[in-house]
C-alpha cells in the first residue's frame, strides 16, 4: 500500500470526532492492508512506530525536522525557523514549504510511484538506528529524502509522526474495534482481541495474527518472557461489608497494600526484565531488584507480579510513593539505591518454568509463588490474613495502617479466581485508608484542560478539567474542576506540567459540554488522584450521562497527587462513577 493511501484516511480521520466514523475509515484502511502494512498502520495511528513497550527512540528533535524541511524545501533554515514560530505545527510548515523539485534526494529511494508503507518503514529503522556522531546530519537526510517523494499530505504526517504528534483522538480501544469490524464483521469480538492484547502489549502483532490466521490465531497468543502484559487490576466498593458480597468467594486473603510502584519481573536464567504498570521498561531504575531477582527466586524461568516500595531497612518501616519517586532518575541510580532502598513484595505468579499459571486459582498461584521465593528483608511474598470474617479483615487492615500501608488488597480464593490480565473485576478488591471515611473515595482522574488563574495565581492555572475515561466509547467524560489541595509548589508548576500537551482545539476523545469549555485544552495524558465530597447529578458534566442529559460530577475535589505509573486508560472509568453513586 502506498504511504498516500493512508494519508488520505488520516485526512479523513482528522475530520471526524465520532467514534463510529473513525472505525469506519480505519476499518476500510485495514480491509486493503496487507499483513506486512498492517502492524504498521495501527502504530502510525496510534502516532507510534512500533509497540509502545519497545520504547523506540527516533531522536528527531525539533531542529533536527526544521533541517530535513529546509533540505527539502531548498529553503533557508531561518525561513523555515519563522514559520515554525508562525504556524507551530511543524507537519503543516512541511505541508506549505516543501514544493515538488528536482531535489537531489529524490533517488535516495528506489520508487516510482511513490512512498510505500514498507519504504517509511524502512526510512523511520534507518532513523532510529543511526546513532552516535554525525547521526542527526543522517537523520535529516533520510526525512528529507521521504518529505522530498511524498506528496504534501503525506509530508505532513511523516513529520508529525517523526516529532511524535500524530494525534487523532484514537485510542487503543477504537483501533481494536476496527480491527474487529474489518476481520470480524462487528465489533462484538473485540473482547478476545483486548483479552489477547493484554498478554502480548502488541497491537500491530494483533492486526497481524489477525490477517493471517483470524481468531483461531488470536486464542493461541501466549504471554512470552520479556514482553510485558497487562496487570490484573483491582476493583473498589464503596462500603466495607460490601467487600464479602462481591467476592465470590467465603475465604476471602487480605493482603497488605503497599503504596509504591507496580513492578512486573521476567527472569529467564540470569536476564532479569523489569516492566511499569505502564509496560514500560524500567530494569535500569531497579539494578537491586534485578538482583535480587536472580539471587532469591529460586526457579529458572518466572515472571512475578508485585510492589516495589521504598522501605528504611534499620528502621524496618515502608515510605509512601512519592519517596520512591526520587528513584525516578536517569543518572546516579547506584547511588540512589543506597540512599533510597526498595523492597520488593511480591503477591503473584503468573509463569513458572516453561508454564503459564493464568488459569490457576488464587491460592494455588500463591502456593506458587511461596515456593520459589527465598524470602528476605529485600524480596518478599506479601503479608495476608485468610478468613471468611469480615472483622479480622478490619482488624489487619488497621494493622495495615499503622504500619504505614495504604489498605488492603482482598482477594477471593474462588477455583475461578485466575489471573486476568488487564482486568478489573471483583477477584481483587482494594480497600484504602481514605474509603474508611465516610462518603470519601478518590478517584484518578485524567487532566483535559485548564482555566486561566487570578490575583494570587495569575501566573498560572485557577483549575483542572478533570475526567473519566469510558472504556465503550474510547472517550474522556468530564466530572469535576479541580482547584484546591495544590501546594505553593505544585501551583507554580502547573503550567510548565502541561507545556508540552497544550492543544489548540479540543482533543477528540474528550466530551465537553460549551458551557464550561476549558481557556486551554491538553492531550488526555495526565492522572490526578482527587478525593471528594460526594457525587451528584449535573447538567454541565458528561460523565455517565442520564436519559436527561444529566451527567454525575465530584463536589469539592481535592487534589491527593499526580498519578504518574498511570496511563489516561487505567483512570477511574465512567461506569465504575456511576456505581459510586447508586451506592452513596
Ligand atoms: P490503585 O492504584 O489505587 O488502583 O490500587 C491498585 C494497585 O495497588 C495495584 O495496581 C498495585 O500496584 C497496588 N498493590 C499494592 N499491594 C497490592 C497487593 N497486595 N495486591 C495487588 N495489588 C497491590
Amino acid at each position: 500500500m502506498l504511504f498516500k493511501e493512508l494519508s488520505e484516511a488520516f485526512e479523513e480521520l482528522e475530520k471526524v470526532s465520532s467514534q463510529t466514523e473513525m472505525i469506519k475509515i480505519l476499518a476500510d484502511i485495514f480491509k486493503q492492508a496487507n499483513a506486512d502494512e498492517i502492524d504498521k498502520i495501527c502504530y502510525y495511528t496510534l502516532g507510534e512506530t512500533a509497540a509502545s513497550y519497545k520504547k523506540v527512540t527516533l531522536g528527531m528533535a525539533e531542529k533536527i525536522v526544521q533541517q530535513s524541511i529546509s533540505l527539502a524545501a531548498d529553503m533557508d533554515i531561518n525561513i523555515i525557523k519563522d514559520e515554525t514560530n508562525k504556524i507551530g505545527d511543524l507537519g503543516e510548515v512541511a505541508f506549505t514549504t516543501i514544493k515538488d523539485n528536482d531535489n537531489r534526494f529524490k533517488t535516495f529511494f528506489n520508487t516510482k510511484n511513490g512512498l510505500t508503507i514498507q519504504d517509511v518503514d524502512n526510512g523511520l529503522k534507518k532513523i532510529t538506528m543511526s546513532s552516535g556522531s554525525g547521526s542527526a546530519e543522517v537523520k535529516q537526510k533520510i526525512l528529507a529524502a521521504m518529505l522530498t517523494i511524498a506528496s504534501p499530505f503525506e509530508r505532513k504526517y511523516l513529520v508529525r509522526l517523526v516529532t511524535r504528534t500524530m494525534e487523532f483522538g484514537v485510542g487503543e480501544a477504537t483501533v481494536l474495534n476496527a480491527l474487529a469490524s474489518a476481520f470480524l464483521g462487528s465489533k462484538k469480538e473485540k473482547p478476545k482481541l483486548e483479552a489477547a492484547y493484554n498478554l502480548c502489549s502488541d497491537i500491530g502483532l494483533i492486526a497481524q495474527v489477525l490477517d493471517k490466521k483470524g481468531l483461531k490465531g488470536i486464542t493461541k497468543i501466549k504471554i512470552t518472557l520479556h514482553i510485558p502484559m497487562k496487570p490484573m487490576l483491582a476493583q473498589r466498593v464503596s462500603k466495607f461489608n460490601e467487600i464479602k458480597q462481591k467476592i465470590n468467594s467465603t475465604i476471602i486473603a487480605a493482603e497488605e497494600k503497599y503504596d509504591g510502584e507496580r513492578i512486573e519481573a521476567h527472569k529467564d536464567g540470569q536476564t532479569v526484565t523489569l516492566f511499569s504498570r505502564r509496560l514500560t521498561d524500567v530494569t535500569t531504575q531497579y539494578p537491586d531488584i534485578v538482583e535480587n531477582v536472580k539471587k532469591y527466586v529460586k526457579t529458572d524461568k518466572a515472571i512475578l507480579d508485585g510492589e516495589a516500595v521504598a522501605y528504611n531497612d534499620k528502621k524496618d518501616v515502608f515510605y509512601p510513593f512519592q519517596k520512591l519517586m526520587q528513584r525516578r532518575r536517569k543518572y546516579n541510580v547506584k547511588e540512589y539505591m543506597k540512599e533510597i532502598p526498595v523492597k520488593y513484595m511480591l503477591f503473584d505468579v503468573i509463569y513458572r518454568d516453561g508454564q503459564s499459571l493464568m488459569k490457576k486459582s488464587y491460592p494455588e498461584r500463591r502456593k506458587n509463588l511461596e515456593e520459589i521465593i527465598d524470602n528476605n528483608n529485600l524480596i518478599k511474598v506479601a503479608n495476608r490474613r485468610l478468613t471468611d470474617n469480615l472483622d479480622e479483615i478490619d482488624e489487619f487492615f488497621q494493622e495495615c495502617l499503622d504500619n504505614n500501608l495504604e489498605g488492603v488488597v482482598c482477594k477471593s480464593c474462588s477455583p475461578t479466581s485466575y489471573y486476568q490480565a488487564g482486568a478489573r473485576k471483583y477477584y481483587w478488591i482494594k480497600w484504602k485508608k481514605d474509603y474508611a471515611s465516610e462518603l470519601r473515595d478518590t478517584l484518578d482522574l485524567v487532566v483535559i484542560g485548564a482555566y486561566p488563574g487570578r490575583g494570587r495565581r495569575r501566573n498560572t492555572y485557577g483549575s483542572l478539567l478533570c475526567t473519566a475515561y469510558n472504556p465503550e466509547k474510547d472517550a474522556f467524560q468530564t466530572v469535576c474542576k479541580l482547584g484546591t489541595g495544590f501546594s505553593d509548589q505544585e501551583l507554580e508548576n502547573l503550567p510548565q506540567k502541561f507545556k508540552t500537551l497544550k492543544k489548540i482545539n479540543k482533543p477528540a476523545r474528550a466530551e465537553v459540554l460549551k458551557i464550561i469549555e476549558p481557556t486551554y485544552y491538553f492531550t488526555p495524558k495526565i492522572v490526578v488522584e482527587v478525593l471528594g465530597a460526594e457525587l451528584t447529578k449535573s447538567p454541565i458534566h458528561t460523565c455517565a450521562q442520564d436519559e436527561t442529559k444529566k451527567g454525575i460530577s465530584l463536589r469539592f475535589p481535592r487534589f491527593i497527587r499526580w498519578r504518574p505509573e498511570k496511563n489516561a486508560e487505567d483512570a477511574t472509568t465512567t461506569t465504575e462513577i456511576l456505581d459510586m453513586f447508586k451506592e452513596q
